[in-house]
């Protein structure tokens, strides 16, 4: 039997564990809030910080393999870990997903559109990149920024470039053209061991205040654009010969193509749905994908659409559980502060 360590104890942690133990695969989660989501669902959770030495030994002595569920665990853990067992997915996946910049210049490189970007460090980069983009575009940190924090949109004059600096820029920066999209999808994508790939169906997300609110399956999405969504996902996981389940947000643009937002090299809010629509999730195929194990059947039988419940939307839980077709999945988090993702709720159509 094998036993895999997670990092991080969230709720994607969580969904982890409940899907190795089906598999009879044992989880032990480096977390440093005791009782936290994913310890109450795993085989046993070592109470220490991401990049503590002496809780890191602790976690390699007790797995057979490592794996994470968020993109910001230290480099450096990552890679003291992969000097005594495998890490999967590989630590260059993290290196590249948490520099909005080296992110996109790794797309680019991968021969993928992007929104055209510059690097900021100074007010004076953030001028003349405003400048280049005739005013507008969309400033974000370059690190640690998720669900829309850290960001601040462009849109006309209005905005003093020097005041949003002096509010954003004590960090690196980066300046994103902004991007006239119809509507942002995802795809879930798992990359084997032996190098075979298998998408799930692209969804459709809708975010409300930068946070995730539903996603869709199927996306209104021509087949064409579907099939360069399976394409970019692919190249993204072979060029960084991954291992495990990745997230690829996309822009689909108002001139028809495809533009990458975003990669997340673990499984994604907007692949909840597979639990619920498909036999195998995506938390079972990452398992799979690790542990060394086949790669499940990603078909989807059953159109869905997923919403999350975020802060006080967890008061609504009654009415979700007496919905037909609905599967409820709540994460164990005793506050309800707002924002927080308390749980998500899939509905079959
Ligand atoms: P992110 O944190 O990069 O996922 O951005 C959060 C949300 O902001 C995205 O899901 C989009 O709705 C919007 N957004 C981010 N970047 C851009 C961009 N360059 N152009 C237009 N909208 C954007």
């Amino acid at each position: 039997m094998k036993t895999i360590g997670i990092i991080g104890g969230g709720q994607l942690g969580r969904m982890l564990a409940m899907a190795a133990a089906r598999l009879n695969l044992r989880t032990v989660i480096l977390e440093p809030q005791a009782d936290c989501p994913a310890a109450q669902t795993a085989t046993r959770q070592i109470v220490g910080a991401y990049d503590d030495d002496q809780a890191l030994d602790a976690l390699a002595a007790a797995c057979d393999l490592v794996t994470y569920e968020f993109e910001n665990v230290p480099v450096a853990a990552a890679a003291r870990l992969a000097r005594s067992l495998p890490v999967f997915p590989p630590p260059k996946a993290l290196e590249v997903a948490q520099d909005r910049v080296t992110e996109k210049r790794f797309l680019n490189a991968c021969g993928l559109e992007t929104a055209r970007f510059h690097a900021v460090d100074s007010l004076a980069d953030l001028k003349a990149a405003l400048a280049a983009f005739g005013g507008q575009g969309v400033l974000k940190t370059r690190r640690l920024g998720y669900d829309g924090k850290g960001q601040h949109v462009f849109r006309d004059d209005a905005d003093d470039p020097a005041a949003v600096y002096a509010a954003l820029g004590a960090v690196p920066l980066i300046l994103e053209s902004f991007v006239r999209f119809e509507r942002e999808i995802s795809i879930i994508a798992a990359r084997g061991q032996d190098g075979s790939v298998l998408c799930f169906d692209p969804a459709e997300n809708v975010h409300r205040n930068g946070i995730l609110a539903t996603s869709t399956v199927p996306a209104a999405l021509p087949a064409d654009l579907a099939e360069s969504a399976r394409a970019a996902a692919t190249a993204i996981v072979d060029a960084l010969d991954y291992v495990g389940v990745i997230g690829v947000e996309f822009f689909a643009t108002s001139d028809g193509g495809l533009a990458v937002n975003e990669i997340a090299p673990r499984v994604h809010n907007s692949g909840h749905w597979t639990e619920a629509a498909c036999v195998v999730s995506q938390f079972e195929q990452h398992m799979r994908a690790v542990a060394g194990l086949p790669l499940g059947d990603p078909s989807r039988h059953s159109d869905c659409i997923m919403h999350n419940l975020i802060g006080d939307e967890i008061d609504q839980v009654p009415a979700w559980l007496a919905k037909p077709r609905t599967l409820v999945h709540l994460y164990g988090k005793a506050e309800a502060r707002p924002g927080r993702k308390m749980g998500h709720v899939t509905t079959l159509r």
